[in-house]
């Protein structure tokens, strides 16, 4: 994930394509800056989405644009909470993952998604490696840029790893009994 240098760890930025105009651009999804391709992200931009878009003669929605990059199943330690593998989901669909992860059908589905043992079963055609949660707490993420990055991203992102893994173990748990 990258975030916005603008938000401070509360906007995330991912790279799009502007639909009509075959143009990729990175928006924040909290402050709606833009960046084209080949601008510095950790630098703050002046120019907006929208302004893009009616500049464009489009309309001001995000209908306009689709997120890019692959969707990667990545998985942390649980006891260590450090990052410990990534697999590249290809060819899944953003309509598999809003159903799985019930989300309504115009998401964008940009964030990072806690996977639960009881989705492995829609997964498994995806999934090229053993999968062990006893030992290690999975998630689904969109991102063009995954892997090495991860650790050393923001202290909050890897906070939220770990509340997201106690609350998946919490859930677990409760369906157990
Ligand atoms: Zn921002």
């Amino acid at each position: 994930m990258i975030f916005c240098p603008r938000c401070e760890g509360n906007g995330v930025v991912t790279k799009y394509l502007v639909k009509r105009i075959h143009v990729c651009v990175y928006n924040c999804d909290e402050c709606d800056m833009v960046w084209r391709e080949g601008e510095d992200i950790s630098q703050i931009s002046h120019k907006s989405l929208d302004d893009l878009l009616e500049k464009n003669g489009l309309e001001i929605s995000m209908s306009e644009i689709e997120p890019l990059g692959d969707y990667w199943l990545i998985w942390f330690n649980r006891s260590t909470e450090q990052f410990a593998g990534k697999q590249k989901l290809a060819n899944i669909s953003r309509d598999l993952l809003r159903t799985l992860f019930g989300k309504e059908s115009d998401d964008q589905m940009i964030y990072v998604y806690t996977v639960r043992r009881k989705y492995l079963h829609d997964l498994e055609p995806f999934i090229h490696v053993p999968v062990d949660f006893s030992k290690y707490a999975y998630f689904i993420e969109l991102d063009e840029n995954i892997g090495g990055k991860i650790t050393a991203e923001s202290e909050n992102y890897i906070r939220d790893f770990a509340q997201a893994i106690a609350k998946a173990d919490a859930a677990d748990r409760k369906e157990s009994v």
